[in-house]
């Protein structure tokens, strides 16, 4: 078997985090068949991690671990793969590329969190570290909206106002952190399930305006306007969908988040919190009240894909 030509360091390390939409309006459909939206991402720090490592040239391939990667195929269909072959294809030459990834899950599959979106700007940044590329942070993002919309927001993490697909991204002011509760649910729902469900229940979709409200409570870091501002117009075909949902967000307010949320498509609920102890005191009562197969708390914002050590 030949060597691998290994001109980089060994093993290249990405932390990318999961997204919320703390505002996702959703319009009508453009000449592509993709939806407009106007949102407002948050990451927050729940993250899954990547390792990338040289294999010989032409050899590309991933292995997954944790949550819920028994649902996720590790060939050429995931979306790290796909973004480690665009990246070698770009700016290889892609003959002469190799990698070995591996992808450990925190971020739940199919939950509305771009847990897929975020594996693929990992690969991008990994690989592109690993080759030794000359590709920039600005033509990874590029690189990455063809992958999906949500990827370029993976890439740039904090807190972004997305429109067009919602991968035009604009970076909003913020003051002070944020602390969410979670709730996960067992099974996924899928993206565009929810988008068709959408189109029914809204043909022609809603009116897209910018959330000046939320935009001003995040300027001036009132948690209490934010979570009453927190809107999402794929939440009525999600809930119609899983109308388990209902019963989750009206947990949760009952318990006293300041806001509740279906977390883009769904079927992962977010929770707006005063505090720390409010984001403790929320996640033992949602696990004791059983309303989800799992409850997490989390911070936002974080950074987008990073190297670590
Ligand atoms: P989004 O909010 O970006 O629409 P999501 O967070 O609801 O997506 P993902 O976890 O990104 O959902 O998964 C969506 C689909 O993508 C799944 O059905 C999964 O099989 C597929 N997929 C491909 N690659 C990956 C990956 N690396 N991680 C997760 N899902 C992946």
């Amino acid at each position: 078997m030949a060597t691998p030509v290994a001109p980089g360091p060994a093993t290249i390390r990405v932390r990318v985090p999961a997204k919320i939409n703390l505002a996702l309006g959703v319009g009508g459909v453009d000449a592509d068949g993709y939806h407009r939206l106007t949102t407002v991402f948050q990451a927050v720090s729940l993250h899954d991690e990547l390792t990338a490592q040289w294999d010989e040239p032409g050899l590309f391939s991933i292995a997954m671990s944790g949550e819920g990667t028994d649902l996720v195929a590790a060939d050429d269909s995931n979306l790290a793969m796909r973004a480690a072959r665009l990246v070698a294809e770009r700016f290889g030459p892609e003959s002469a590329l190799g990698v070995r990834m591996t992808v450990k899950k925190s971020i739940p599959v199919a939950g509305g969190m771009a847990g897929g979106s975020a594996d693929a700007a990992a690969a991008l940044l990994a690989c592109s570290v690993l080759w030794d590329l000359d590709a920039d942070l600005e033509e990874l993002r590029e690189l990455g909206g063809e992958l999906g919309a949500d990827v370029p927001f993976s890439m740039l993490g904090g807190t972004a106002i997305g429109t067009g697909r919602g991968d035009e991204l604009v970076p909003v002011l913020t003051r002070g952190a944020h602390h969410w509760v979670l709730a996960v649910a067992d099974v996924g729902l899928s993206t565009p399930t929810v988008f068709r469900r959408f189109d029914e229940l809204q043909p022609g979709g809603c009116d897209l305006a910018m959330p000046t409200e939320l935009l001003n409570a995040l300027a001036s870091g009132d948690s209490v306007a934010l979570g009453r501002h927190l809107h999402n117009d794929l939440a009525e075909a999600a809930i119609d969908l899983r109308p388990q949902l209902q019963q989750t967000l009206d947990a949760g307010l009952e318990f006293g988040a300041l806001g509740a949320i279906v977390s883009g498509s769904g079927p992962t609920c977010a929770f707006l919190c005063r505090n720390e102890e409010s984001a403790v005191a929320l996640s033992v009562r949602l696990g004791a009240e059983g309303v989800a197969r799992a409850v997490r708390r989390v911070r936002g914002p974080v950074p987008g894909a990073r190297l670590i050590s």
